[in-house]
């Protein structure tokens, strides 16, 4: 379903209200992205969630301009986070190559202060960080109160490229005994475990998997060929990781059913469409964000009193 060329108007006009005025029963932002959000274990079913939905919008032009507006909450909510110095919150992207992790990741945040980011990408892991448990190096990044914190792949990867790959496991360097069986179910246990601390420690935790199809992919991958200018983002290991993508599929299946919760949701955003992915990936934040109910911390008789002093200081200086 396209819109009208006047409610397109009134959209770019009302910003990230846009799902108030488009003709579905979609009402705020958080109806938006409830689709994609997975918060139990189960019944989760990949194929359950296509790759290439736009909820019959057609936003493509105006993307740009919504995302904008989003992005200015987001700058004015993450204001509000800092100076709180309660709250951080945890953004993990999970993705196959050339799903647009890092395009989503630059768009959201494009408006943000950087004093209030982290961006970690995390590669291969290195000899110093085999040396220690898997959630070792991610833990170190996590991000401190009053900040946003983005893995770009996460400790996510301990059960998708190394299940994937189970020879990764051998290099680990972890007791032979210790890896007898339910390696994968034991992981999953220790990340809603890591998790929940997170949660009762202050940090939100929101995970995305950026969800393409495998012939969209190959549409990407054949760009990057065509296009001199995306001649540099080609890596032969990506085309060869695709010979392994039903893998890829069933371990993130299971890697989702089994670490989505109430307090820290995966979100299986539509990433077919790079405009889609973003809005929705923008509305999360913002959302998440706005639940905390956020407000510059107030100022008490003490502290007034000292600005009285300051003004008066400085209005007398000569
Ligand atoms: P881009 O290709 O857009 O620059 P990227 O995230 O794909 O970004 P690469 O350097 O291409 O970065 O790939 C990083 C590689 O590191 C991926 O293949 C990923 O699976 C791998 N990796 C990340 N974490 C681990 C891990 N814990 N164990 C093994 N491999 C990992
Ligand atoms: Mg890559």
């Amino acid at each position: 379903m396209s819109l009208r060329f006047t409610e397109k108007r009134e959209l770019i006009a009302r910003g990230s209200d846009i799902v108030e005025s488009v003709p579905r029963k979609i009402k705020n932002s958080f109806d938006f992205v409830r689709p994609y959000r997975v918060t139990s274990d189960g019944k989760f079913r990949l194929k359950d969630f296509d790759t290439a939905d736009t909820q019959g919008l057609d936003l493509k032009d105006e993307s740009n301009v919504l995302l904008r507006k989003s992005v200015e909450k987001l700058s004015d909510l993450q204001q509000k986070l800092y100076a709180e110095d309660r709250w951080s919150l945890l953004l993990i992207f999970q993705a196959m190559d050339a799903a647009g992790k890092d395009g989503t990741i630059r768009h959201v945040m494009s408006g943000i202060n950087p004093q209030g980011c982290q961006v970690y990408s995390f590669k291969a892991p290195s000899a110093e960080e085999l040396d220690h448990d898997f959630l070792w190096r991610t833990t170190k990044a996590l991000p401190e109160r009053g900040r946003i914190g983005i893995f770009n792949r996460s400790y996510y990867e301990e059960v998708l490229v190394v299940r994937v790959h189970p020879e990764m496991l051998k290099r680990q360097q972890i007791p032979p005994e210790l890896l007898k069986k339910n390696v994968w179910k034991n992981r999953f246990e220790d990340i809603r475990a890591f998790e929940q601390h997170l949660e009762r420690s202050g940090t939100i935790v929101r995970k995305f998997f950026l969800n393409i199809s495998k012939g969209e992919q190959k549409k990407r991958f054949l760009r990057r060929l065509d296009e001199p200018d995306k001649n540099w983002k080609f890596s032969d290991s990506d085309v060869q990781e695709r010979a392994y993508w039903d893998d890829y599929m069933e371990a993130y299946e299971e890697a989702i059913r089994h670490t989505a919760s109430a307090e820290a949701p995966w979100y299986v955003v539509p990433s077919d469409n790079k405009w889609f992915a973003r809005l929705v990936v923008a509305n999360v934040v913002t959302d998440t964000l706005e639940g905390l109910k956020l407000a510059y911390p107030t100022v008490d008789a003490a502290k007034k009193d000292d600005l009285t002093t300051a003004r008066k200081h400085l209005l007398g200086e000569k």
